[in-house]
């Protein structure tokens, strides 16, 4: 019963967080106008914003137009609600899952934004301060170390990197906004986990780009959003760091 209101409800979050990922960018009201077609401008009638349904009835296509909605939509409605499951299987019905559900979506607008601009916008990091600061206060501020380890650590690590890259590749492999969401992602899982997280965010993208250079998909030297596998890592740290962490010390010691 609760699973399929966490499912809905992640459904019905993911459908504004498109709207957010949309808007964001071009810097237009991300609570009005209601949703419209962005090929026709035509504005959405209430049974066709229902998640993931209105996309089926409509077989994927603008009611008004007819131009194909993009698969994207449903793909981040659908993210959404699964990771809702997860994090509700993790935290259970706690002040800490709601805490974890607004890191989520700051997470998931950073890494769609990302590989659409190549930006991180700055608000958004702001937001998730909001669950990093609550984090700070229940643990009490005299046991919140890790967490300002983990900010300035990751920071300053990502910084030294772009720079390196710099100077190395004499063009921009990461920017600022990829210093500051480390930094992020440090401040509120802690140094620990927040190095987990950075190792598998370099982890995964070499992977991918081993996979799509032989495809030719991508070229040398090409500039690859980092957001997104800072995501992915932070996701798998936040979920099973410990875990992973214990299994690799026992593997190693
Ligand atoms: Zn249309």
């Amino acid at each position: 019963m609760i699973i399929t209101l966490v499912i809905i409800f992640g459904l019905m979050v993911g459908s504004f967080l498109n709207v957010c990922i949309y808007r964001i960018p071009r810097e237009e009201s991300i609570v009005h106008p209601r949703s419209h077609c962005p090929h026709c401008n035509f504005q959405l009638r209430f049974w066709e914003n229902i998640p993931v349904l209105s996309y089926l009835f409509l077989r994927g296509l603008c009611s008004n137009c007819k131009t194909t909605i993009s698969f994207k939509y449903i793909f981040v409605e659908l993210l959404t609600a699964l990771l809702f499951i997860l994090l509700y299987n993790h935290y259970g019905l706690t002040f800490d899952f709601v805490m974890s559900i607004i890191f989520i979506c700051v997470i998931l607008v950073i890494t769609f934004i990302d590989i659409d601009y190549q930006i991180i916008p700055n608000q958004l990091l702001l937001v998730g301060v909001i669950p990093a600061v609550y984090q700070i206060i229940s643990v009490g501020f005299q046991n919140s170390s890790s967490y300002f380890i983990g900010a300035f650590g990751l920071g300053i690590g990502i910084l030294l990197i772009s720079l390196m890259g710099k100077v190395l590749f004499k063009k921009e492999s990461m920017g600022m906004g990829d210093v500051k969401f480390a930094a992020l992602i440090g401040l509120l899982l802690g140094w620990q986990n927040g190095l987990l997280a950075v190792f598998l965010a370099f982890l995964s993208s070499a992977i991918i780009i081993l996979i799509l250079l032989p495809f030719s998909k991508i070229s040398f030297g090409q500039r690859i959003p980092f957001g997104p596998f800072l995501s992915l890592g932070t996701i798998i740290a936040m979920l099973w760091g410990p875990i992973i962490i214990t299994t690799y010390l026992q593997l190693m010691f």
